[in-house]
């Protein structure tokens, strides 16, 4: 563009929870990586969340205060404290309030609607208010930033600061939404007497819906898997917004996660028994015996070692498991369960693990070395979910070597590349449907290569090692994204 200014786009990347500072899901792995990822790729990013008084004490020690101000919530005015650090380069801005961030944990709470409203409004404050920041595209994240773009649209136009910002919201898992009375609409976000403002966010007769919010005021949509993009436009998955996704579906595209290639790296993992690369993969063998003895299962080579490492919950696609373990067991398949979650599950593994002695073996922790060793022991990591908006732990899996069983679903379905015998392509195995016999069929079709063609399996092995699920992957597609909204700002990068 002739009348393009060339220089680092201005990203304000905002969130409830990012690595190091707090994680409870994905949202915080992709918090913690992808700005870092976005600076590497030529853009000039902040993030913004808030102080909870959990933020380890490390972390808390060097922030320091910037600003304060009152922000207005309805018919209240409410402090706001903004405090900064450095990490890795990249600017975190804190927002604080201890009435409403000093809790034990960052969510579930009775006022957690208020907690958030206050929180995006506290965002659109900021930006108008600190000068340092200057941001063109404020980049939100699931339903506790959802309000940001609503208020952004609603009270800030007439600012200098916030008049050419441009928003995208991104959909980490669209079960959650952030559902309250409607209530709040004069009791907190002050749009009760804005009719057009309150119908966009009406999802009942007297409920309101932040996500929805932002599903309708947002500049561009995005999600973590370019399959959920389009699956969250069907009743199945969209959990009831599918119809503003379809809507919407012109500004929605769906971006595949990265992992952070330096946490997983076989070659360089401290936390396993032996480390081993693609070029000397024969050594993942030694972790496998040590994870067998470990876990108090027959040590034997030659028996496939299924491994399962997740939340346990319906999402998850364990009813096929279940079903299907007696048929696994009978045919010879080690397997083993690293989750926490639903009383039910964790109680059904349990059992198996009882039942089948030296053949399974079910851990019900959270416990982050045992999963690193279980990636790097594993033949192969099964994950049937129902859906999937990303997933990590297949992509994980395939860093280590162990190759991924997966429904074909999300980014499952986005991320695994199906074998085929007569190629020799893919990095793993997929099954289309929620059927327990169609899951056992490929798990066993898979373990049919593992006994009887060692060098597929190995080829598939080193092809799955060498995919791409760096960050600077993704970070390149969002820059796009950004650029797209300010065609004025030229690409920074100019390698392009
Ligand atoms: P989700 O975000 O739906 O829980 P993902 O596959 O996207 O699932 O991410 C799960 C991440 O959490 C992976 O890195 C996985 O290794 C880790 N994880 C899940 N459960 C456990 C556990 N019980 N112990 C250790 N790590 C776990």
């Amino acid at each position: 563009m002739a009348d393009s200014v060339r220089r680092k786009i201005k990203i304000l990347f905002a969130a409830s929870e990012a690595v190091p500072f707090v994680k409870t899901g994905g949202l915080g792995d992709v918090a913690g990586s992808l700005p870092a990822a976005l600076k590497a790729a030529g853009a000039k990013v902040s993030v913004i969340l808030p102080k909870y008084s959990f933020i380890p004490q490390e972390y808390q020690e060097q922030m320091k205060h910037i600003a304060d101000f009152y922000v207005p919530l309805a018919w209240r005015s409410v402090y706001c404290g903004i405090e900064k650090l450095n990490h890795n380069g990249v600017d975190f801005y804190f927002v604080d309030n201890e009435a409403y961030f000093k809790r034990d944990s960052a969510y579930g709470y009775f006022d957690d609607g208020e907690r958030f409203a206050f929180f995006a409004k506290a965002i659109c404050e900021a930006i108008e208010l600190l000068p340092e920041l200057q941001v063109d595209v404020l980049h939100c994240n699931d339903w506790q930033t959802a309000l940001a773009p609503v208020f952004i649209r609603e009270f800030y136009q007439a600012s200098e600061a916030c008049r050419n910002v441009k928003t995208v919201f991104t959909v980490h898992n669209v079960k959650f939404q952030g559902q309250y009375s409607d209530k709040m609409l004069s009791d907190v976000l002050g749009l009760a007497d804005n009719p057009t403002a309150a119908g966009q966010l009406y999802c009942d007769r007297d409920s309101i819906n932040f996500m929805k919010g932002a599903l309708c005021y947002s500049d561009i949509l995005t999600t973590v898997s370019p399959s959920y993009a389009g699956e969250l436009q069907m009743p199945f998955y969209g959990e009831g917004m599918d119809p503003i996704f379809r809507r919407r579906s012109n500004v929605l595209q769906g971006i595949l996660n990265g992992i952070d290639l330096d946490a997983w790296n076989p070659a360089t993992d401290g936390m396993i028994t032996q480390k081993y690369s693609v070029d000397s993969l024969a050594e993942k063998a030694k972790n496998k015996q040590a994870l067998q003895q470990e876990l108090g299962l027959r040590e034997d080579p030659e028996r496939p070692l299924v491994v399962m490492i997740g939340r346990l919950t319906n999402q998850k696609g364990l009813g096929l498991v279940r079903y299907a373990m007696n048929r696994l067991m009978e045919r010879g398949v080690q397997m083993a369960v690293l989750g926490t979650g639903d009383k039910d599950q964790e109680e059904a593994f349990k059992y198996f693990d009882w039942t089948y002695g030296d053949m399974m073996s079910a851990r019900i922790a959270f416990d982050n070395a045992l999963s690193h060793r279980m990636y790097a022991g594993g033949d192969i990591l099964l994950m049937p979910s129902e859906f999937e908006p990303c997933g990590l732990s297949q992509m994980i899996a395939m860093r280590y070597g162990t190759l991924p069983v997966v429904r074909e679903t999300g980014g499952l379905q986005d991320s695994v590349i199906a074998y085929n015998k007569f190629t020799g392509e893919g990095t793993g195995f997929r099954f289309a449907n929620m059927n327990a016999d169609e899951m056992a069929d490929c798990l066993l079709n898979a373990c049919e290569v593992f006994w009887t063609d060692k060098e597929a399996w190995t080829k598939l092995q080193e092809q799955a090692m060498r995919a791409d699920f760096s960050w600077s992957r993704a970070a390149d597609q969002y820059l796009d994204i950004y650029h797209g909204l300010h065609p004025e700002i030229a690409r920074y990068d100019q390698t392009r």
